[in-house]
């Protein structure tokens, strides 16, 4: 029957259509390690970024608060020559006195400001250079993917442009019942009918509806799982086993 041979024909190029379909779909799972890698070094480097740009504010603070408190000091030394009393005098020297032990607290703060700070950079030098090398192995996995997904949808495609072809031999309602029959029966949309039974859900079939199978004139569906049946001689099943 030449209706069946074409369906059948048309099975096996939807078929490969869809394996190929289900190949592309899992391409991107093979770099989601990659990009989870890549995501937990991005994360971890702009982390250290921002606490160094912090140690940077800090410092420069600390740094500018010193240089304020020795212009203070500068300034009060200058104004002790035209101080005239010996209290004022005192009460002057006490105070630089005062700011100059601050300033040296400062001075401790900034340095081990300075530790963190050096420790710091130093440690965001490591990770920008971790982070551009998984980024560049991420990238060009993701240019080999882009490609291979290429190539996928060109073989795809031309599996499509057979469909087209095989199926122009059929009647369009037809065509678009197998289709339905096809997503819905997980790709199977015709199978043989053997010793009286559907091959595609295994359940007997009438003997009314095997008879007219074996007369091949007009297609015929499984009652059961309405898969498309087409008759094959008993003695098929048993060549193969
Ligand atoms: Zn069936």
């Amino acid at each position: 029957m030449e209706q069946v041979r074409i369906l059948i024909d048309l099975q096996e190029v939807m078929s490969q259509a869809r394996r190929l379909e289900e190949e592309k779909r899992k391409i991107p799972l093979e770099v989601s390690d990659l990009k989870s890698l890549f995501e937990e070094r991005e994360a971890r480097y702009l982390a250290t970024e921002q606490e160094f740009e912090v140690l940077r504010q800090q410092r420069r603070e600390k740094e500018r608060e010193i240089e304020e408190e020795r212009d203070k000091v500068e300034r009060a030394k200058a104004k002790l020559m035209s101080i005239k009393t010996n209290k004022e005098y005192y009460a002057m020297l006490k105070e630089i006195e005062g700011t100059r032990r601050s300033n040296t607290a400062r001075e401790e703060e900034l340095l081990a400001l300075l530790v963190r700070y050096e420790e710091t950079e130093k440690r965001l030098a490591e990770q920008k250079a971790d982070l551009d090398e998984v980024s560049a192995r991420y990238r060009e996995r993701m240019v080999e993917v882009e490609a291979r997904m290429g190539s996928f949808d060109g073989d795809i495609g031309k599996f499509l442009a057979r469909k087209r072809q095989v199926s122009s031999g059929l009647e369009p309602g037809l065509v678009r019942r197998f289709e339905m029959i096809f997503e819905r029966r997980d790709g199977i949309a015709i199978v043989p009918a053997r010793n009286s039974s559907c091959t595609g859900c295994h359940m007997h079939i009438s003997p009314q509806l095997y008879n007219l199978l074996q007369r091949e004139d007009r297609v015929h569906t499984c009652p059961n799982c309405n898969r498309i049946l087409y008759y094959e001689a008993a003695g098929n099943e048993a060549a193969g086993g």
